[in-house]
């Protein structure tokens, strides 16, 4: 009954079908899991003389006087082209009320009217006034039981639906499908859970009889929302663990001659995330494996001894990295390593030359190529492999869940290896990548120093240029970085060129080089080649050093309009100097008029360097949804549930649902079957959002 498509609605015409599916909602079932966000009580109504500045309320009054007031000309940035107001009275006192760009309400409202209206008072010249109330004229009340008199329900609307308008669509689908939905929790989980069925929910959660109610029916929807999703991650374990993958030998030899390769001992943390890495790769089943770690904390070596296991074992392993410049440079690495193995190791990008490209091609499909890493590029359709063992993904963040999820398909069922640098909390992760298995590195190598972070205002910038200089003097390089965004027009890297001839003046005698995106590839590489031998003392550039890049003598990086960047981000940016033997000092030139929320984040990376402890602060600044938008492994976006907010929920949702999963591994009992059939409502829901996102963004 959900899927009925909302055009069949009544009142549903092809200009309103639009507007729905701009919010997502492409059928009844959508309409009606499309949920309030808050909600408003208008029970009671307030005399004039109750009224208190700021505290919203329902007023009654007789319209006393009203004027509109046309302007002569259309003033652009003030657009307002109308005022109308009314003044309302009651028995205790009198109100004002204001509405802009509404000519015709002069029309509707006439003196000695009868009006209902709901807002938020201000207070100015010893008078209330209200600034575009709700209204409703006492007359016409033929839906008021929808809005006044009651607690209403705010649904979050695009300017061409009005709150009433939603509010009485709903009710009417909701009175016509409610005892037709079907209900994804089973009978016994409602009832030991002890929650609303799914037609009480949706009437209590859109129009509800107290607060009480409206909370108990959005627990249960949070609580069917994550249920529903660890059944999902449930089941993909489950699909895992069938599947046959790679058979890997481990000889202790191998693992001997890699260890000598490297300059360093691992440190605890890596020993013990490898530990468990190399158990799975013994096991039947392919491994699925997110391993975390701050920035720096030495992720790769980690997965270059798993690439180790998987070519002496006679498959080839595939690393997908984000960009290019890493791409060379784990190459490099993997072949100071595995010199004495005599592996063949390439790179592939986009950017070869076609030859090199087919050349490539044929060696992976015969196999003689037994390491590739690789950008986007390696999950273009015609590259086939002779046998993939292993698949590593670097900087998972940086990659959409559906290119995540190409590359092992490439082989069959090879071990997958996910590295992030974006951490967090250990049961967030447990749930939304239940299906992956958790390593975790907890510290980074010895003897790295922790970053100074300075923030600093324009005025200072003469300091910092001064500060810059003796740095120099002392040999170190340095990172001047620019807020471009690299898909964006030509216009910002002009702004680039600006800094860069700023600081080649600024800085003479020295040579400074500039890096973006946009420049040639050839270039790219010889750019970091230059910095990388010291060639280059100042590299101005674009975040697109952000990741992975490893250059041990800069230990100096200044980040121009950090306001302009996320947590995240700045995290990750500071990593790029944290890698060497001297102190890094980590440098933000702010401007002065900074909004609340670019504040919070400066002082947050001011204080803290813990990248568990930011991408923590990350979360709760920026909201589950965005956070976790990139993040979710594959499964349908949450809607009501916030898995920071309800961890409670959702440990009781995972028993739930575990239970269900080991009773009945494929949901085929009868009292199981409401749940398939609501995951595969859920996927479709999802399926037409991303299709009017991707149209919206075109
Ligand atoms: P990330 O986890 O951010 O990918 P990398 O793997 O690039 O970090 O490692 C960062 C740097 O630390 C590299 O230069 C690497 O050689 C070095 N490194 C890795 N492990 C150790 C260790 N155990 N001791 C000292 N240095 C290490
Ligand atoms: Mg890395």
């Amino acid at each position: 009954m959900q899927e009925v498509p909302i055009r069949y609605l009544k009142g549903v015409g092809p200009r309103k079908e639009a507007v729905f599916n701009n919010l997502g909602i492409y059928t009844a079932g959508d309409l009606l899991y499309y949920f309030p966000f808050r909600y408003e009580d208008r029970r009671n109504f307030k005399k004039m003389s109750e009224l208190k500045e700021g505290e919203a309320c329902l007023i009654k009054g007789r319209v006393c006087a009203r004027n509109l007031k046309k302007m002569p000309y259309f003033i652009p940035k003030v657009r307002v082209k109308s005022i109308f107001e009314a003044a309302l009275s009651d028995e205790t006192g009198l109100v004002n009320c204001v509405w802009f760009n509404q000519p015709f309400l002069n029309d509707l409202i006439k003196v000695g009217e009868e009006l209902i209206v709901y807002g938020k008072p201000l207070y100015s010249n010893n008078k209330f006034k209200l600034v575009s109330p709700e209204y409703e004229l006492v007359k016409d009340k033929e839906d008021d039981f929808l809005n006044l008199g009651r607690i209403i329900g705010v649904y979050h609307l695009s300017s061409f639906f009005t709150q009433k308008f939603m509010r009485k669509i709903m009710h009417l689908v909701l009175y016509n499908f409610k005892g037709r939905m079907p209900d994804p929790l089973p009978f016994y989980i409602r009832k030991e859970k002890n929650v609303p069925n799914i037609a009480r929910g949706l009437e209590e959660i859109h129009f509800p009889g107290t607060f009480e109610e409206a909370e108990c029916a959005r627990e249960r929807f949070i609580f069917q929302e994550l249920f529903l999703s660890q059944i999902l991650v449930y089941l993909r374990k489950a699909k895992h663990r069938s599947q046959k993958g790679p058979l890997f030998k481990i000889r202790e030899e191998v693992l001997k001659k890699i260890r000598k390769k490297l300059p360093f001992e691992l440190t605890l943390a890596q020993e013990e995330a490898f530990s468990q890495i190399r158990s799975s790769l013994e096991k039947p089943y392919p491994m699925h494996c997110l391993l975390q770690g701050d920035v720096g904390c030495g992720k790769t070596v980690v997965a270059i001894f798993a690439a180790g296991i998987c070519v002496d074992c006679g498959s080839q392993a595939a690393f997908m990295v984000p960009t290019e410049v890493l791409a060379y440079q784990h190459k490099q690495t993997l072949e100071r390593i595995f010199k004495e193995f005599k592996f063949k190791i390439e790179v592939l990008t986009s950017s070869l030359s076609k030859k090199k490209i087919e050349k490539i091609k044929v060696e992976l499909k015969e196999g003689k190529i037994n390491i590739i890493v690789g950008t986007h590029s390696l999950i273009q359709e015609k590259i086939e492999f002779k046998k993939l063992g292993l698949v590593v993904i670097d900087e998972q963040h940086r990659f959409g869940v559906a290119q995540r999820v190409l590359l092992p398909k490439k082989g069959v069922n090879p071990h997958c290896l996910v590295m992030s640098a974006t951490p967090i909390p250990r049961s967030l992760a447990l749930s939304l990548y239940g299906d992956l298995d958790l390593a975790v590195i907890k510290e980074l190598p010895k003897g790295r120093i922790s970053p100074q972070t300075i923030w600093v205002k324009e005025e200072k910038r003469k300091w910092v240029y001064d500060f810059l200089k003796t740095k120099l003097e002392e040999g170190r390089q340095i990172f001047v970085i620019y807020p471009v965004i690299e898909e964006s027009v030509d216009e910002d890297l002009k702004s680039l060129e600006v800094m860069h001839k700023e600081i080649c003046k600024q800085f003479s005698s020295f040579s400074v080089g500039m890096f973006h995106g946009k420049i040639k590839s050839q270039e790219k590489l010889k750019v970091i080649k230059e910095f990388r031998e010291k060639k280059i003392n100042i590299l101005v550039s674009t975040t697109v050093v952000e990741v992975g890049i490893n250059i041990e003598n800069a230990s100096v990086m200044v980040v121009e309009n950090p306001e302009r960047f996320g947590l995240a981000q700045l995290h990750q940016l500071r990593g790029r100097i944290q890698r060497s033997i001297y102190q890094p000092h980590f440098i933000l030139i702010s401007k002065s008029n900074l909004s609340q929320i670019a504040l919070r984040r400066l002082g947050i990376i001011s204080q803290e360097t813990n990248g568990f402890k930011i991408a923590e602060e990350d979360l709760k600044l920026r909201g589950p949804g965005d956070f976790f938008g990139n993040l979710q492994h594959g499964l349908p976006k949450l809607k009501i549930a916030n898995p920071l907010r309800d961890l409670e929920i959702l440990n009781q949702a995972r028993s739930f649902a575990y239970k269900v999963i080991k009773e009945d591994p494929y949901l085929e009992k009868p009292h199981h079957r409401c749940i398939k059939e609501h995951l595969d409502f859920w996927f479709q829901q999802n399926a037409n959002q991303r299709e009017s996102n991707a149209n919206t963004h075109k």
